[in-house]
């Protein structure tokens, strides 16, 4: 990986022709060191989100000890990258082969389940191991999310008593449950909702949990979803937990994937031809922009040219480079009205879920990377503004904030 000051400074070195991920390891760096330092638990990296070695290397540098994986590839990746780290299997239905190797060959002990059936392949796969720590997926309502992690997953609130009973009987070890209250979480109080359906169904039970793992979903900032301040987050999470019928070793969790390294990576891409408001890039739905194709998030651009011409900014949608029409992202992406056949242009805040989706479909997604030392084009944690500078999305900003206002009793006010 090369490393360049300014996005600007690697067009004028290499005019690149292919899409180049533009990473900030700093970014990372600081939204790990802040999850240790303000949540009061134990942080596991939900890798999927983006699975590049150095987001890995750099996580575990900054304090992260925990890694959250669903598959053999990923528990590889981690073990190369961070060979001490603890990984949880948290995907609920898994190979029995991928149990097993986990077990065996990874020493991974933490794994997640659903069903009563997922609970015997593991026991089975696992040779009967008492060593194992069980935990209970749980669906939860997930109002307030941008996407929901409940559709697939998680056993209902009625089934989860006796899988929380038989789960506590199949180890000496820990005993937890989890859930997700889906990813891009716009409302904290979520997770104190969701602690106390957890906390209905222990009781049903009759059994404590060693593990509450409140699972991923806290947010980033696109334009358009400013969330409310990551601390709302966490404080929701140790109100939910002090209410929670627990024992005194009960260990807290979390699996923030997004919000770790969302802001940490964009893609520079170039503009192959315009045809009135449609520019046509180099990358796409099948390379870094699957959300911007398929969730139409309107993801923060800026256009990476030598001079500001001044020009007035004004909406275009985006083409990819593959022959498929799906390959397409409506935005509206805000730009100088002269962007021509050449430029380039920064597509911002595609570090989670954004550089991890990139295909080789048609013969694209040969991408580059490279390290740049400028500030990511929106922050959580202070590195930039929590807003996205254009101004027709400050006004869409404007009404978001409005609205999380009256939810919070209007302490927050109408920004200028
Ligand atoms: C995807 C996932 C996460 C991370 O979710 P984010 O919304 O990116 O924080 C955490 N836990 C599990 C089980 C997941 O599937």
């Amino acid at each position: 990986m090369g490393t360049y000051h300014t996005p600007l400074d690697l067009v004028r070195a290499r005019s690149p022709e292919r899409p180049v991920a533009l990473v900030r390891p700093d970014a990372v760096a600081i939204a790990g060191a802040w999850f240790q330092e303000h949540f009061q638990g134990d942080v596991l990296y939900a890798v999927k989100a983006n699975p590049s070695p150095w987001v890995v290397k750099t996580l575990w540098e900054n304090g992260v000890r925990g890694f959250d994986v669903a598959s053999i590839p990923e528990i590889e990746l981690v073990s190369e990258a961070a060979p001490e780290a603890k990984m949880a299997f948290m995907h609920p239905v898994k190979s029995r082969r991928a149990i097993a190797r986990a077990y065996f060959d990874f020493g991974v002990r933490t794994f997640a389940l659903d069903t009563h059936e997922e609970l015997a392949k593991i026991r089975a796969e696992t040779g009967g191991a008492d060593d194992l720590n069980l935990i209970v997926r749980m669906a939860v309502s997930t109002e307030g999310a941008q996407y929901s992690l409940s559709g697939k997953f998680g056993v209902s609130p009625e089934e989860a008593p006796s899988l929380l009973l038989a789960a506590r009987r199949a180890t000496q070890d820990l005993m937890g449950v989890s859930f997700h209250v889906g990813s891009q979480c716009m409302r904290p109080t979520a997770y104190q909702a969701a602690m106390s359906q957890a906390s209905r169904a222990l009781v049903r039970a009759g059994v404590l949990a060693d593990v509450v793992d409140v699972g991923g979903g806290f947010p980033s900032v696109y334009p358009g979803m400013v969330p409310p301040v990551m601390a709302d987050y966490v404080d929701s999470i140790h109100r939910g937990f002090a209410e929670m019928m627990v024992h005194e070793t009960t260990e807290l969790w979390c699996e923030p994937g997004r919000a770790l390294v969302a802001e940490s990576s964009s893609i520079l891409t170039k503009v192959e031809l315009r045809k009135g408001d449609a520019l046509y890039l180099n990358d796409g739905s099948y390379g870094t922009l699957f959300d911007a194709a398929h969730t139409k998030w309107p993801f923060p651009v800026k256009l990476v040219r030598e001079d500001d011409s001044g020009a007035e900014l004004k909406p275009f949608r985006f083409y990819g480079p593959t022959c498929d029409s799906l390959d397409h992202m409506p935005g509206p992406f805000w730009l100088p009205e002269d962007v021509a056949e050449g430029d380039y242009i920064e597509i911002g805040m595609l570090g989670a879920y954004g550089v991890a989706m990139n295909t080789r479909f048609n013969g694209f997604g040969d991408n580059d990377t490279v390290v740049v030392g400028d500030a990511p084009m929106a922050s959580m944690y202070g590195l930039a503004p929590r807003s996205i500078p254009t101004r027709r999305v400050e006004e869409q900003e404007e009404r978001k904030v409005v609205r999380f206002s009256r939810v919070k009793g209007g302490k927050r006010r109408r920004r200028k």
